[in-house]
């Protein structure tokens, strides 16, 4: 490495000799391998290109973190999930917000420097399967990129914001969207897409930094064609016999939504890929076959898109268990010799240690409790599936569930206690079977298309069996050595879906939560050495950097994505609050404004006048077609109106227009006519209304109580 630090330093010494003025954010392959050299800045998603989220900066540490205070915040005014991870160079913090909306701050003083909406089309949030979130911005030469929620990969003048290039790097009549970060080596950028549950193939497009022009891309499962003319058609002669039937009428799926990391030295690309399309592989693949690249990591050169190997954590996956969770590059020693392995702790419950030269399985565990499989075969690489995993013999109450055993929120990796400190949670699911032999499964081209029961699938709509499902919701902060596949320490939360991490050579690793509470445990030993009360809940995760010999902390807070959306009944209250960006730093002390009060007041409500057999079938199209933005059983989080509450409910007229006229397009809300007959969405509305009076039934008896 040395060769890369001395060309860094010479590189620095040039910019200064041409004057910093024309190098803002003046960012390049060589600087992000040398970051450690300028631990103050933080100019990748993950810091690094190994994506360990552990920075050097240490004046923040497990002695002084108690005189830790806000600095500056900003109130943002999107109001859905924010999951970016700010970055910070030559003093400036590049970041990004729900609707892919981007802004520069001065990253001392808070002053906002920039702000570019790229006008995402609100019509596009539908096709978002877990909220309109962007997870941040990427860097190279005087520029800043982000994919758009609609497809778009845009390049920003990093100065002044102005678009420099945009390109449109998905069909955008399909259900593709973008969540993800950028990456960028070499020159090319780097991006993905999701929509893997409402049937798409997935894909990971590489750029041209400096012109837009597609340089290659990699098909992650097969099309139906034998050949793409893409970088991945000899990788799909060996994925296309992994699979049977007419897979690609629904997309097959493999999205590449979030996670990569690169090794300079292997010159090695890793990414990971998303779950099938449908969940069930029943229905994608009838007869079986592990469906590659479903749920694996793969390694890629970055120069051409070529396939060097993979690992499949979920052959044959059919659960949504995705392989995109973050990935983490580290060089530890395991049995007395030094390995290069690549970490990911994915949603199927299994933390995986990878030889990342080879890639070779060389230990996984489970790092919460599951029930699809007893172990990993260390021989094989494959899991062991216990009895009924694929719930072919019935419902398969299953743990963990679609929404992992830990999800995008990203781990970090001290090398200093050799530990990785993963966001991890605990929600089951019941998965089985649609109907009789899959006689009902129809694919929907723009709705959801999971192939599982979606009735079952939902909460339950009486109290006492959702305080049960509320009961069996678990998150906890779990501190694994990854050397023994063992638990160092953790932390239980109050519920699952928080935020994701920040380790220091200070000593510290730093976390938000659901509840608005922002802390720092000491990495040794999980002691929570600070906290602070953001007044919101918390999803992504926090970073660090250093201006003028000071360092600070930053962090977006406002709770969203997958499990907010859709589990409103699962949510804690306390989540709910403003969107904001705030940052800390050692003897701040400016005050938050006060807590916002949230009221919800229930419109006059007309009687029900539907059948019984009318409500269950409202009930059924609503678990289908609605519940993955408004909330499971008519119960939403907040951010996406909660229509037991809404006045459109309460009128035929009102409630058609929206549902069937399209009357709300431009807040997002498209017509559903191509799934819903009036009469239909009738059954809908009569199912929501019943569901509003017993809300006000219950809200009755609470004041009764009081
Ligand atoms: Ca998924």
């Amino acid at each position: 490495m040395r060769r890369i630090s001395a060309l860094a330093v010479a590189f620095m010494a040039a910019a200064l000799l041409a004057g910093c003025g024309d190098k803002t954010a003046y960012i390049d392959g060589e600087r992000i391998a040398a970051a450690d050299e300028r631990p103050g800045d933080w100019i990748a998603h993950g810091r690094t290109y190994g994506e360990q989220r552990f920075s050097p900066l240490e004046k923040i540490n497990v002695s002084t973190v108690k005189d830790l205070g806000l600095a500056w915040s900003f109130d943002l005014p999107e109001n859905r999930g924010i999951e970016a991870t700010p970055l910070v160079v030559d003093g400036v913090m590049y970041t990004t917000s729900s609707w892919s909306i981007v802004r520069a701050f001065n990253a001392k003083t808070g002053e906002l420097i920039w702000e570019h909406d790229p006008q995402v089309p609100r019509k596009t949030g539908v096709k978002a399967c877990c909220d309109s979130v962007n997870r941040g911005v990427a860097l190279w030469k005087g520029r800043v990129y982000f994919g758009a929620l609609d497809g778009r990969l845009i390049s920003l003048d990093a100065k002044t914001g102005k678009v420099v290039w945009s390109v449109v790097t998905v069909d955008q009549s399909k259900p593709y969207t973008i969540t993800g970060a950028p990456r960028i080596i070499k020159g090319k950028v780097m991006i993905g897409n999701g929509g893997a549950e409402l049937g798409v193939r997935g894909y990971l497009s590489a750029y041209d930094a400096d012109s837009g022009k597609m340089l290659w891309r990699f098909y992650t499962v097969p099309g139906e064609k034998a050949v793409d003319g893409a970088a991945s058609d000899e990788a799909m002669k060996l994925a296309r016999p992994t699979w049977n039937g007419k897979f690609w009428e629904v997309g097959g799926g493999g999205t590449v939504w979030d996670s990569m990391a690169y090794d300079p030295e292997l010159d090695l690309l890793y990414i990971g890929v998303g779950n099938g399309s449908p969940w069930n592989r029943d229905i994608r693949s009838p007869g079986g076959g592990d469906n590659l690249f479903l749920s694996s990591v793969v390694a890629l050169k970055p120069d051409t898109g070529a396939y060097v190997w993979h690992y499949q954590t979920t052959p044959g996956e059919s659960w949504d268990y995705t392989a995109t969770q973050h990935i983490v590059l580290a060089d530890i020693t395991i049995g007395g010799k030094p390995r290069k392995v690549l970490l990911q702790a994915p949603k199927n419950g299994f933390f995986y240690v990878i030889d990342r030269v080879t890639g070779k399985l060389i230990s996984a565990k489970n790092y919460v409790p599951i029930s699809w499989a007893t172990h990993v075969d260390t021989v094989t690489g494959r899991p062991v599936e216990t009895a009924n995993a694929r719930y072919e013999k019935g419902m398969a109450l299953a743990m963990p569930g679609p929404l992992g055993g830990h999800n995008w929120m990203p781990m970090a990796f001290s090398p200093k206690t050799g530990l990785v400190y993963i966001p991890a949670q605990e929600i089951p699911f019941p998965y089985m079977q649609p109907g009789g032999a899959n006689a009902n499964f129809r694919y929907k081209p723009g709705a959801w298309n999971i192939g599982i029961d979606t009735v079952v699938a939902g909460l339950p709509d009486d109290e006492a069996a959702l305080k049960a499902v509320r009961a069996s919701l678990k998150g906890r902060l779990i501190a694994w050595d990854p050397v023994t596949q063992t638990e160092k320490w953790s932390v239980p939360y109050s519920g699952p879906w928080n935020g994701g991490l920040l380790a220091t050579a200070g000593g510290l690793v730093f976390q938000g939560n659901a509840t608005g509470e922002f802390a720092a445990f000491d990495a040794a030993t999980g002691k929570k050495a600070w906290a602070f009360d953001t007044q919101t809940g918390i999803v992504a995760p926090p970073m660090t950097y250093e201006i003028d010999g000071e360092q600070y902390v930053a962090l977006m807070a406002g709770w969203g994505g997958g499990f907010a959306v859709s589990a409103g009944a699962g949510v804690d209250p306390r989540s709910e609050g403003p969107r904001r960006l705030l940052v800390f730093k050692l003897g701040a002390k400016k005050a938050l404004p006060a807590r916002p009060v949230s009221t919800r007041e229930m419109p006059t409500l007309p009687p029900v006048t539907a059948t019984p057999q009318q409500i269950a079938a409202g009930a059924a199209s609503y678990a289908g077609l609605c519940s993955i933005c408004h909330g499971a059983s008519g119960v939403s989080e907040f951010s996406i109106p909660d229509l037991r509450y809404s006045a459109v409910t309460t009128s035929a007229d009102a409630f058609k227009g929206v549902v069937i006229d399209g009357d709300r397009v431009d807040a997002g809300m498209v017509s559903f006519a191509k799934f819903l007959t009036p009469a239909q969405a009738e059954e809908v509305r009569q199912y929501l209304l019943s569901l509003s009076h017993g809300q006000k039934a219950r809200m009755a008896a609470a004041k009764g109580a009081k």
